[in-house]
């Protein structure tokens, strides 16, 4: 029997990520489209965990059915962690992608004398109607770059560097970034821990 689990997300670049990622986790499990007529919740937490929640829990409560949802924050040690939780609405609330970039290149530009030292933080969230939760969560380390590169990815991608190179996550091929990236360790986490839950695979099919 394939798990049928609604995602949470409305970006459709995470979305692809997501699916990307789990497609190769081998568990017996569809990835439904959240429906359009079910609102997006105001990511009021304090926390990733606090928001990737939220999401989960409203989705489920209005399907009735378990539920994937993920938060992610960018976190910038020279500007003491932010824009963490506010990383989709750092520039405003109606932020573009590009917006959130020049925001975070000029507030690290005032700040010579700082480190560019940042991490991706990713926690993903699957709840389920019993009210059961399995939580997991993955990071990647790295740097801001002087100025954006690459025309892959999304967000942040063209100004952060994964340590270990100096290419941009927007300089990398999709399946590189998933392979290293935040949000591919927090799903192979979220794998590995339904895995020892019991969860099907398809192996075992
Ligand atoms: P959310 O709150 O999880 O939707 O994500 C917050 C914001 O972080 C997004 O709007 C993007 O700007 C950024 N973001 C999330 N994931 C990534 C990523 O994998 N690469 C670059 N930016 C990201």
């Amino acid at each position: 029997m394939t798990y049928r689990v609604v995602l949470a997300t409305a970006n459709p670049d995470k979305a692809r990520e997501l699916r990307a990622v789990l497609a190769t986790a081998g568990l017996d499990l569809e990835l439904v489209p959240r429906p359009g007529e079910v609102a997006e919740v105001e990511e009021t937490g304090a926390t990733l965990l606090d928001n990737a929640r939220l999401k989960a829990k409203a989705l489920g409560a209005a399907t009735g059915m378990p539920t994937l949802a993920d938060d992610t924050g960018l976190e910038v040690d020279a500007l003491d962690g932010a824009p963490g939780v506010r990383s989709a609405r750092y520039a405003g609330d109606n932020a573009t992608y590009e917006d959130n970039v020049v925001r975070l290149l000029r507030d690290l530009a005032v700040r010579p004398d700082r480190p560019r030292t940042a991490r991706f933080v990713t926690v993903v969230v699957l709840s389920s109607p019993d009210g059961s939760e399995v939580i997991a969560q993955g990071q990647v380390e790295g740097v801001i770059a002087d100025a954006p590169r690459g025309g892959n990815g999304f967000g942040y991608d063209p100004v952060f560097v994964p340590e270990g190179g100096g290419r941009t996550f927007a300089e990398m091929a999709p399946g590189e970034k998933d392979a290293i990236s935040h949000r591919g360790r927090a799903l192979r986490d979220l794998a590995a821990r339904l895995r020892e839950s019991g969860w099907p695979t398809n192996e075992e099919r």
